[in-house]
Order: C-alpha cells, then structure tokens, then sequence
C-alpha cells in the first residue's frame, strides 16, 4: 500500500526489501571508526585549527546518573541513589575537565549551542545546577542567542525546578515520555503516568521555555498500533514544538538491562511498520513537519525552517540548526566532534577520573579524517541525510573533482538497485531521494561510506 504523507511516501514492500542495517550517520565516520590508538595530541592540533578559524563553539555536558533503570535503555549510564555521594566528586572533575580543555580553546571563540544530556540532567539539584552552570559561564563566552537546552526526567522534576532552569537562562528543554500506555511503562520500568506528563508540560510552559522536545520510542514490549495511536494522539494534545520517534533497537547482547523486557511481547517487523507509518500520518495530518528520519517539528520550530532553507545539519545528537560550529563534549562517555577530528571520551568513571589527575584530556578513543576524499563523502552523506538532495556540480567545485559520475561511478553503480525502484533518482547535475526513498535515506547514504564498506552491516540497526 502506497500513501502519500507530505514528502514522504510509504511503501511496505519497498522498506522490507530495501531495509539493511546502516549506520545512523549523526556523524561520518560513524562513532564506530574511534579507535584508541588515536594521540591526544592530534586532538590538540585539531583545536589549534578551530582556534585559527575562530569557529564557534557547540558544547555538551553529560551526567551520567540515574535513579532507576529503564529497561530499554542503550545510554551507558549508572544507575543509583546516592545522590551527593556520586554527584560531588563527578563535579569536581568535570570542572577540572572543563578548565584543562577551556585553557586549550581560544577564547575569542563564541558558544552558540549548549546541551546537558544524560543519563538524567536533574539528577544534579537546583544548586549543583547553579554551581556547574557558572563554571561553565567563568570559562566560555554566550552568543545571546544561544539556543540552551537540558533534558529532563519528567520523574523527577517539579515547578521549582522548572523555573529555577529557566531563570538561569536554559531556553529548551526535552523529556522522554516513550509511550503513554500504563501497560507498557510497566514493562519497561518507567512508570510516568500521564497527569504528571501534562503537570511538567504545564511548568515549562508557564516558565516560558522557547522550544519544547518529548521523545517517543517504537517498537516497546506490548506496543501495537492501536496503543501507540492513542500515545500520538495524546502527545498531538500535549503540543510539544519537536517530537522524536526512535525506532526500538532490542540488543540485550549488547545492553544485558533489556533481558528484563519480555522479549515475548515486542511487536513483530510488519506491526512496527504499521506503527511507523500511522505516526507519520498522524503527525504530519496534525501540522507537524516530518525532518529527516525520525524528527517533527512544527512549521515555525527551527528545524523545519533549517531544512526548508536548506541549512539543516546533523551531529552527535541528531538534527542541528548549527552548521559551522565545533562540538566539545564534557564528562564522561562525552563525544567532541571538531572539524577533522572525532574524539570520545572514557565510559568508566575510574579511567576519567585517573586520566584528569594525570593532567590529560580524558579521552579513550578517536578519529581523524585525514583525506580531503572523507571529509567530501561526510559533507555528500550529510547532505543526502539532511536535505535528500545533492548537488553534484557544488561537490565538484567545492572538492575540485573534474567530473562526479567519474569519480563516484562504483558508488552510483551501487545505487542502481535502489534507483530501479524508485527510491533515488541520480540525473546529470543531482542525485535526488524520491518521496519512496526517504525512509531508506540510510541506505542510500551507505553508497558514499568508504569507511563503513568493508565492515559487515550486522553492527548497526535497521532505519525501521
Ligand atoms: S532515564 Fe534515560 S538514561 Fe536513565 S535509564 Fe532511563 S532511558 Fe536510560
């Protein structure tokens, strides 16, 4: 069956034959290629570059604690309620990470985007939050615009602490709902009913944040369409400005806390298909644009201009309006992601904490995109991820290629399986994702990633 949803157009068949597992592309390479070989030093040099074009700053803090497990959850994160007893030394730490790494970055350089992700954010209190937030502001210089944004577990909040993240300046703000359905929350152990949901939308809205984010995931134990339309239609009646649909991956040999997940009861392929496919429906038939694979915004959010202009980007953390600027992440597990070169920092507290004591970025792993040829297939795939469109005759110009069907004639030889049904359209001047194509954009991004070629496609998850 074939509909036809704004851009999009949604055909089963197609999916099911076309569907393989594929990098996410929030970066190229993907975060799969860090390797720990890499030399700190060559993460300095990189920020020495940044500092001569006096790129702007994008920065990320991440709080790596939890309160309870969700049972679905992919995030490396630690699970526990000690509260001060945790949260004082890791503090104390990122500090010393934020000064170490402060020192290296140029200070004429502008912050234009903040995030604290997690884990869970608000597992700091109001004045943990007050007291990081100023060593950041003691270290980095704020565009007055900078879009500011945190995630919250709706658990554990309330209208204080709402309005005390506001005050500070925070002007985003995202939580994660998952599902509405009581039966489903059980049994991913993140009961959340659904007053306290409309209570914390009703806070962030008195307290006047600028732009609201919930996450839905498909694809839970006891999801079926019939459940999960009543959850698009009661996260329609909470009017959130962006909404992100993340597609279940069930890993448990690689996540062991999803074994607590009634394996029995997770929706088959089709059911999830079904799923996907009414989400879009109903989000764009209720005004919401669909921007790339698993984001909606509404028309006058930033994103939906972004892509309409053509100026959406894509990072670690998905979609950004932020084209130019240099990811610097801190804390643990935390991903930087400068112009030519990708680092990650340490997942174990331990090897954090030793590697700032011994005065070195603490980082485990890296990348960097030595050749003009990587840094041309990351600017084509985001492209195509971002914009569904390439313009060959700009990659030539920009790259200094004589001719781009000559230079990439393996990879659109790849494309022809795809191109036959549909899914792309590769004429002179572009290659173009049909409105069929753009759930398998993935897929077709593949064609470019010189990197991810040799590796067998079983690492990665599947686009539905
Ligand atoms: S709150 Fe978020 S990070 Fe923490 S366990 Fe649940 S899903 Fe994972």
């Amino acid at each position: 069956m074939q509909v036809l949803t704004q851009t999009v157009r949604f055909d089963s068949d197609l999916i099911v034959k076309h569907d393989r597992p594929t990098p996410r592309y929030t970066s190229y390479p993907p975060a799969t290629e860090l390797h720990e070989n890499f030399k700190e030093s060559d993460f300095i040099a990189a920020i020495e570059r940044g500092n001569q074009k006096k790129t702007p700053l994008s920065l990320y803090f991440h709080i790596p604690f939890c309160e309870s497990a969700c049972y679905f959850c992919g995030c490396n994160v630690i699970i526990t309620g000690l509260k001060d007893r945790v949260v004082n030394p890791y503090l104390e730490y990122l500090f010393k990470n934020i000064e170490q790494t402060a020192a290296l970055i140029d200070g004429d350089r502008v912050v234009n985007q903040m995030h604290w992700g997690g884990g869970t954010p608000n597992y700091l209190s109001p004045e943990h939050v007050e007291m990081l937030w100023n060593k950041i502001h003691e270290h980095f210089t704020f565009a007055e615009d900078a879009e500011i944004s945190i995630e919250v577990n709706p658990r554990y909040v309330d209208r204080n602490y709402i309005q005390r993240l506001r005050k500070l300046g925070f002007n985003r703000i995202s939580f994660g709902i998952q599902d509405f359905d009581p039966k489903v929350q059980e049994a991913i152990n993140r009961i959340q009913p659904e007053a306290l949901l409309f209570e914390v939308m009703d806070w962030i809205r008195e307290a006047n944040f600028e732009s609201v984010n919930v996450d839905l995931i498909y694809g839970l134990p006891y999801q079926n369409l019939e459940t999960f339309s009543k959850t698009i239609e009661k996260t329609i009646c909470l009017n959130p400005d962006r909404i992100a649909v993340f597609n279940f991956a069930f890993v448990p040999w690689m996540k062991p806390i999803q074994k607590n997940l009634p394996q029995e009861a997770l929706p088959q392929a089709a059911e999830k298909l079904d799923i996907f496919h009414m989400t879009i429906d109903k989000l764009t038939e209720s005004g919401y644009v669909f921007i790339g694979m698993d984001h909606f915004a509404k028309p006058d959010d930033e994103l939906a201009i972004a892509q309409r202009e053509g100026k959406l980007h894509r990072n670690f953390q998905g979609y950004t309006t932020q084209p130019d600027s240099e990811l610097f992440g801190f804390g643990v597990t935390s991903i930087s992601m400068l112009h030519d070169v990708y680092v990650q920092n340490h997942k174990r507290l331990k090897d954090f904490y030793k590697a700032i004591d011994k005065k070195h970025q603490p980082i485990e792993k890296g990348v960097e995109l030595t050749e003009a040829d990587n840094i041309m297939r990351r600017e084509i795939i985001m492209e195509l991820m971002c914009h569904f469109r390439l313009d060959k005759r700009e990659i030539e110009k920009k790259y200094g290629i004589d001719d781009f069907d000559r230079y990439f004639a393996a990879e659109e030889n790849e494309l022809k399986d795809l191109e036959n049904d549909g899914l792309v359209e590769n004429t002179i001047d572009r290659i173009e994702v049909t409105p069929a194509g753009r759930l398998l954009v993935r897929n077709i991004a593949f064609a470019f990633d010189a990197y991810t070629k040799e590796r067998q496609h079983q690492r990665f998850s599947k686009a539905i």
